[in-house]
């Protein structure tokens, strides 16, 4: 019809396009290490055996009516726990605004949305480089994005002086995106130490920190341990945004939960401000889906079943380091003279090669090997099967 004769077709996703082209390779060598979910070593996705447990006791157990616009509040206590210390004081004043979301996704935009709503005007301050989806995201709410110095292309990790720089030339009060652990695509984090000067510089310029926690556990293989950035904030006494996510450290990536917290001054306030979220996602969605909040809750309010969780999130972030390493040796064994330092140093599901987009070229033609051109290797694609093969072509085309 003519009503939409001036659309186009949209550009493609840069990171869901890698996983199209790959599934339409017909070689049996193929290889993707593009797509951000975990894989075990036989390169097959994984249900978590904690997972596996509670549908079992779930199955058939419960009604399927509606959760409420905030979703379900038992889910949501159950997972500001992870982040802010199961003995936060904050959860006991009732400081903290939270709602369930669509994952880390829904909690990011929602987020967007609130800032939009309530600080009309502000920015949002965003790592170079980053999740692409965090452009599109806050692009969509309509705020406004500036960027700042994060990755060092020469030393393959942290700029932190730029970075320092940058937060220090930033306006007063503005609003920084932080990725609270295994940043997404550089697997570079801030030191402890790094973090404790990046919170007090917070604090002298009065900025407001945005967390981003997709993958809490999958850094250190301890959810609590990754959850330190978060903890430094705290103790600083700043006023912190936290999106959280269940897609990686459970494996619930198609049930789509997550949470979104903002920590507020009184137990007043945070009641105001969790009325508002709801308010924003009443017209989008209405409320979010019940079956993951279900797991969820299942899963980290019995303590054998969380003790299996926490035990199957370290076998994942060890598979992992474990790859790291000997994709690594595998590269300094063929006599690779560069160095892949890097790739070891790094951490959580990505490692940022360094390989440049044409380099990449070449492992998609020659090789059938399938990545973003920001040279992004999944780490959680590679396995004991294929690492010899990447390993090999990486050498080739880096020659
Ligand atoms: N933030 C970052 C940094 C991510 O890498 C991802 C997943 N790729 C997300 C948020 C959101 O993922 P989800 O919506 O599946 O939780």
């Amino acid at each position: 019809s003519s009503w939409w004769k001036s659309v186009e077709p949209a550009p493609k996703d840069p990171i869901l396009g890698v996983t199209e082209a790959f599934l339409a390779d017909p070689s049996p060598e193929k290889v993707n290490v593009g797509v951000g979910a975990y894989r075990d070593d036989n390169g097959k996705p994984v249900v978590l055996e904690c997972v596996r447990e509670a549908e079992q006791r779930l199955a058939g157990s419960t009604f399927m009516e509606y959760l409420p616009m905030g979703g379900s509040a038992k889910m949501v206590d159950l997972t500001l726990k992870l982040a802010y210390g199961d003995n936060s004081e904050f959860i006991k004043d009732k400081r903290i605004a939270a709602v369930q979301t669509l994952s880390g996704t829904g909690a990011c935009r929602l987020f967007a949305d609130f800032q939009k709503r309530f600080c009309p005007g502000s920015q949002i301050y965003i790592p170079v480089p980053t999740w692409s989806n965090h452009h599109n995201i806050w692009r969509d709410a309509q705020v406004p994005q500036k960027t700042y110095h994060y990755y060092h292309p020469e030393t393959k990790g942290l700029d932190f002086s730029a970075l320092m720089d940058d937060v220090k030339n930033a306006p007063e009060g503005s609003f920084f995106l932080l990725h609270a652990c295994a940043h997404n695509p550089t697997g570079v984090d801030p030191t402890e130490e790094q973090w404790r000067e990046i919170s007090q510089l917070f604090k002298a310029k009065s900025h407001f920190a945005f967390f981003d926690m997709a993958y809490q556990g999958f850094a250190s293989g301890d959810p609590a341990r990754d959850a330190k950035s978060i903890r430094i904030f705290l103790e600083d006494g700043h006023h912190i945004g936290i999106s959280q996510s269940y897609a990686k450290n459970m494996g619930l990536y198609g049930q789509r939960v997550g949470c979104l917290s903002v920590l507020c001054e009184d137990a007043k306030q945070a009641v105001a401000v969790k009325s508002q979220l709801q308010q924003l996602a009443r017209p989008m969605y209405s409320n979010p889906p019940l079956h993951g909040a279900q797991l969820v809750s299942t899963i980290l309010e019995d303590p054998e079943l969380k003790s299996l969780w926490l035990k199957e999130v370290k076998v994942m972030a060890d598979r992992i380091i474990g790859m790291r390493t000997t994709l690594r040796e595998s590269l300094e064994k063929l006599g690779s003279p560069l160095s892949w330092e890097h790739v070891t140093k790094q951490i959580g599901m990505f490692c940022y090669s360094g390989l440049t987009p044409e380099q990449v070229d070449r492992l998609t033609s020659e090789y059938h090997i399938y990545m973003t051109r920001n040279g992004r290797i999944s780490m959680a694609g590679v396995t004991t099967g294929n690492v010899g093969y990447l390993a090999n072509a990486i050498h080739e085309v880096t020659k």
